[in-house]
C-alpha cells in the first residue's frame, strides 16, 4: 500500500511512500522500547536542552516547513508560518516549565508522603492532518519531557509532515529510536496499541477513529487520551461589540479553511441582534478570497482531501433539502482543488446533518436564540463538547455561559485557541482527558505514591 501526498489545490501527486511492513514497525517498536530505557534516566535539563534546539531549528526552517504543510493539506501559508512558530513555543514551554510540573510533590509533613510522575514507557500518538505540525508537537512535547518514548502514526495524507518532523527532532539531538514516524495505514493502529511494548495512546482526530482507538486501548487495559470532533457554539448576546464579534465569527469559522476542531460552527445570535449580525456576517463571507493558499491575498484555500469535499458537499445538500435557508455559498468550486464556497446556512432543522454534525469546512449555520437560557440550550443541543465562545458585556450572563455551556473551554469575548500554557480537551463526544498546561505535562506519567518512614 502506498501513503502519498496529494496537494489539494492541484490535485497534483507530490510523493507516495511505501507503507512499513509488519517487521519494520516491529523493529521500530522495538528501538523506542531499548531508547525509552536510557531516556527515562537521562537528567531534565538534558531533554530540555534537546527541546530548545528543536525550537530553535523551528524558528530557523519555518518558511520551508510552513511551505510543505501548505502544499501537503491546503491551508493559507501565513497561518501555516505561525503554526510552526506555535510549536517552537510549545517546545520552549515545556523545556522551561516541564522541571517544575514533573518535579516530585511533597504531600505529606516530615517528607515522607510525596508524589512523583514518572515516564510509562512508549507512547503511540495518531494524530490528524488538520495541524499536521502543531498537533504533533502539542503531544511530542510534554511526552519526551516526561522521559517517555513517542511513536507517530500521522494521517495517511501527510506523510512528508510526519517525515519532516522525524528529522527535526533527529538534528536536535533526540537520542535515534525514541521518536519515529510509523509509516502505517489505520488498519495497523489497533494492533500497535496492544502491543506490550506500547504503554498508552494519545489520538486526535474524528469520533469514529476514537472510538476504535478506546476499544482497542480498553482490551488491553492502557490508558488513552482522545481529543475529537467538535460542534463548537459561539454565543451573541444584544450586549456584545457586533464589529468584534462579527469580524472574530468570520475567522473563527474559516481560520484553517473551516478544518479546525474548536472551529466556531453553530453562532447562535439573540433575537435582538440576530438580523444585524446576520446581514454583517453574510457580507463578510461573500467577501472573503478562495484560492490558491500560497498567495498572501487568499483568505480561504481548498479542503485537505477529496473525501471532505465529498462529506461536506452532501452535508450541504441534504441540509438544504431538508428546509434549510442558504444565505451565501453551498457549493464546491469547479476546478481541480477541493475548494468549496465561504457558506451560511439559517433555518436549520434539528434533524439536517448541519445541525447535528461536525462541519470540516467553511460552512457555518446561524441560529436565532430568544434569551440568554435558550442560547445555553441550543449550545448545548449537541453530542460534542470541545470549545465554545460567547459574546457579551454582562458580568451575569458570562458567568452562566461559563457555567452552564458542556464544553471543555468556554471564551468569553473571544474565539477560542490552543494555548500551551492552558489545558485543552473535551467532553461528551468531543473525548476525555487534557493536553497542555500542567495536565498534559502530566497526561502520559506515573503519578506514583512514595511513602517512606526512613
Ligand atoms: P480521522 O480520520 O479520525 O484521522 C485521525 C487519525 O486517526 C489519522 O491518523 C487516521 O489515520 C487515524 N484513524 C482513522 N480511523 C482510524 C481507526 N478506525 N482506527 C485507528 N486510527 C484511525 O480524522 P481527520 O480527518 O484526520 O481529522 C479531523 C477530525 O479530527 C475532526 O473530527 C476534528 O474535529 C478532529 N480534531 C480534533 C482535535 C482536538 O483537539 N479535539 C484537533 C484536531 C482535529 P489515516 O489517515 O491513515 O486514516
Amino acid at each position: 500500500m502506498a501513503i502519498t501526498s496529494i496537494n489539494p489545490a492541484t490535485g497534483v501527486l507530490l510523493k507516495s511512500f511505501e507503507a512499513w511492513t509488519d517487521e519494520e514497525t516491529g523493529s521500530a517498536l522495538s528501538q523506542a522500547h531499548a531508547a525509552q530505557q536510557q531516556w527515562k534516566e537521562t537528567a531534565l535539563s538534558e531533554r530540555s536542552a534537546i527541546l530548545h534546539h528543536a525550537a530553535r531549528l523551528l524558528e530557523e526552517e519555518r518558511i520551508a516547513l510552513a511551505r510543505l504543510m501548505t502544499t501537503e493539506m491546503g491551508k493559507p501559508f501565513a497561518q501555516a508560518v505561525a503554526e510552526v512558530e506555535k510549536c517552537a513555543r510549545v517546545c520552549r514551554y515545556y523545556a522551561d516549565e516541564g522541571p517544575a510540573f514533573l518535579a516530585d510533590e511533597r504531600i505529606l509533613p516530615n517528607g515522607n508522603g510525596s508524589i512523583r510522575y514518572l515516564p510509562l514507557g512508549t507512547i503511540l500518538a495518531v494524530m490528524p492532518w488538520n495541524y499536521p505540525l502543531w498537533q504533533v508537537f502539542r503531544c511530542l512535547a510534554p511526552v519526551l519531557m516526561a522521559g517517555n518514548a513517542l511513536l507517530l502514526k500521522h494521517a495517511s495524507n501527510v506523510p512528508q509532515s510526519g517525515q519532516a518532523i522525524e528529522d527535526v527532532m533527529r538534528r536536535a539531538g533526540l537520542p535515534e529510536g525514541l521518536f519515529r514516524h510509523l509509516l502505517v495505514g489505520s488498519s495497523k493502529v489497533s494492533g500497535i496499541i496492544r502491543d506490550d511494548r506500547v504503554a498508552a495512546v494519545s489520538l486526535t482526530g474524528s469520533e469514529g477513529a476514537g472510538i476504535s482507538v478506546a476499544v482497542a486501548a480498553g482490551s488491553v487495559l492502557k490508558k488513552c487520551v482522545l481529543e475529537l470532533g467538535g460542534n463548537d457554539p459561539f454565543i451573541v448576546l444584544p450586549s456584545a461589540d457586533l464589529d468584534a464579534a462579527v469580524s472574530t465569527a468570520i475567522k473563527a469559522r474559516t481560520s484553517n479553511n473551516g478544518q479546525s476542531c474548536v472551529s466556531a460552527k453553530r453562532f447562535i445570535v439573540h433575537e435582538a441582534v440576530y438580523d444585524a449580525f446576520a446581514e454583517m456576517f453574510v457580507s463578510g463571507m461573500k467577501s472573503l478570497t478562495i484560492g490558491d493558499p500560497l498567495l498572501d491575498t487568499t483568505d480561504i484555500g481548498p479542503l485537505a482531501t477529496k473525501e471532505g469535499l465529498v462529506t461536506l458537499t452532501r452535508q450541504v445538500r441534504e441540509s438544504v433539502a431538508a428546509g434549510a435557508k442558504l444565505l451565501t455559498g453551498g457549493q464546491r468550486v469547479d476546478g481541480p482543488g477541493n475548494f468549496f464556497d465561504a457558506t451560511v446556512l439559517a433555518d436549520v432543522p434539528e434533524d439536517a446533518p448541519a445541525y447535528r454534525e461536525e462541519l470540516f469546512g467553511p460552512v457555518a449555520v446561524l441560529l436565532k436564540a430568544n434569551s440568554l437560557d435558550h442560547a445555553i440550550t441550543l449550545a448545548n443541543d449537541t453530542p460534542f463538547g470541545l470549545g465554545s465562545s460567547v459574546w457579551t458585556h454582562d458580568p451575569q450572563e458570562m458567568k452562566a455561559c461559563a457555567d452552564g455551556i458542556e464544553a471543555g473551554q468556554t471564551f468569553i469575548n473571544a474565539m477560542v485557541v490552543s494555548d500551551p500554557r492552558l489545558p485543552f480537551g473535551g467532553i461528551k463526544r468531543s473525548g476525555y482527558g487534557r493536553e497542555l498546561g500542567a495536565l498534559g505535562a502530566r497526561a502520559f506519567t506515573n503519578a506514583k505514591t512514595i511513602v517512606s518512614h526512613d
